[in-house]
């Protein structure tokens, strides 16, 4: 059982669109247990279109092409397709009663070309469109069957979701199913995590384990082909374990978008803690990561920008003669910032940065060269030096993740 998604649309291949129906279809399919060997995308050219065609029907099962539905000439996949497998095109009457309703109810001037939308492929299976006016069609010749669905993903997904896949699981019938589980790690990169695992990565068949690096991050997805839920948790769960004795060290979360801001906000919430921080290299970057968090306001009450030697001493009270003697550069300035952010906003932890974002030294040192302080409650604070590579934006946001680390560590930790 193959399947491939082709996307149509010239928008898609001048940049201007994510392809983001691919990537939601996969998921989809996989989910269904249906695998997908191809993504293409095409422009709204009917002779690429259909030698497209030609060559997904000699591989696929199943072709499930999205965009060209609408009501414009360029709209062209119904007619592509159609001609392909040589049938006709027909008015679908639940779609046209839906189409006259539509505009008796706007009040807007139907035109002839909103017929098109209703137009589904004779012989096929019609796949309604509750958020929009463009029908589908699902139909199988000569042992390929074809979905043809609109582009605009707010009428794509619930017409997936609700009409089609109900009808690809009857023609497809699935033994096994995919179930996969991410695992998300901060401080360890990529080709280390991989050589860490190369064993387990070598010998794994079912579960599979795929990396997939990101800034400043990896995760770790393992997916597992069974019969039934129980059995895939067996065995995911199993691989998980033999994952965690090697990196868990660095494991901080499960899930697609379960970021470290995030898992960071949880653990404060979780604890009852709250947190400050003083930016001088980040400027207020890890205060705005905070707030990308909704909720955050119960863990967050505010901190300190204070990018300059001046603002140092005027925001926190920092004494002058230590950023002389010290520099801003330094394990004492570090630990004097987080130390004052706490006291002044009353926290219970206070994270503080200050470096060399770059691109020129500062104070003679070279760029990625970051102190990031952390004071805690009844505790002396203390400071540690990092050194992060490449340009100036990047050393921020590295910072910035080192700092939520440094907390999420801080609050979790056994007492
Ligand atoms: P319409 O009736 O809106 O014309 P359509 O089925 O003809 O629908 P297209 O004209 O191909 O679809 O695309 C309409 C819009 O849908 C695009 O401008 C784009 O915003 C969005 N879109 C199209 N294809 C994709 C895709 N693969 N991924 C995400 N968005 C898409
Ligand atoms: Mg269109």
């Amino acid at each position: 059982m193959k399947a491939e998604i082709i996307a149509v649309g010239t928008e898609l291949l001048l940049g201007q669109v994510v392809n983001t129906n691919a990537t939601f279809l996969s998921e989809k399919l996989a989910d269904a247990g249906i695998e997908v060997y191809y993504h293409t995308v095409v422009g709204d050219n009917p002779r690429r279109l259909e030698q497209l065609l030609m060559e997904a029907q000699k591989r696929s099962d199943l072709i499930v092409l999205c965009g060209g539905l609408g009501p414009t000439d360029d709209d062209l996949t119904k007619d592509t397709v159609a001609a392909h497998i040589d049938h006709l095109l027909i008015q679908d009457e639940q779609a046209l009663d839906r189409l006259h309703d539509f505009f008796a109810f706007s009040k807007n001037q139907m035109t002839e070309n909103n017929l098109r939308q209703t137009l589904m492929i004779e012989g096929g299976i019609a796949v309604q469109n509750p958020t929009g006016l463009a029908v589908g069609t699902l139909i199988t010749v000569e042992e390929t069957t074809y979905l043809l669905l609109p582009g605009p993903p707010n009428e794509l997904k619930p017409m997936f979701t609700q009409h089609a896949l109900p009808l690809l699981e009857e023609l497809f019938p699935q033994k096994e199913q995919l179930i996969s589980r991410v695992l998300r790690f901060y401080g360890i990169g990529e080709s280390q995590l991989v050589t860490e695992l190369k064993e387990l990565i070598d010998t794994q068949t079912n579960p599979t384990i795929a990396p997939y690096a990101k800034p400043n991050e990896v995760t770790l997805r393992l997916t597992a082909k069974v019969v039934d839920q129980a059995q895939g948790k067996q065995l995911l769960d199993i691989l998980e374990a033999q994952v965690m004795t090697q990196v868990g060290e660095y494991f901080y979360g499960y899930g697609d978008d379960n970021s470290l801001v995030k898992v960071t906000v949880e653990a404060l919430k979780e604890h009852g803690k709250t947190v400050s921080a003083a930016e001088s290299l980040t400027a207020g970057l890890f205060q705005s990561t905070l707030g990308d968090v909704a909720g955050v306001s119960e863990v967050f009450k505010g901190g300190f920008v204070t990018y300059s030697a001046q603002t140092k001493q005027e925001f926190l009270g920092i004494d002058q003669k230590l950023l002389e003697k010290e520099g801003v550069v330094s394990k004492a300035c570090a630990i004097a910032m987080a130390e004052q952010a706490r006291n002044r906003s009353g926290a219970d932890f206070a994270v503080s940065f200050t470096g060399v974002a770059g691109p020129g030294e500062l104070e003679g040192q070279s760029a990625g060269t970051v102190w990031i302080g952390l004071a805690e409650k009844g505790q002396p604070a203390v400071a540690e030096c990092y050194h992060f590579n490449r340009e100036r934006n990047y050393i921020r946001q590295s910072a910035v993740m080192k700092g939520l680390d440094l907390i999420r560590r801080a609050v979790t930790k056994k007492k």
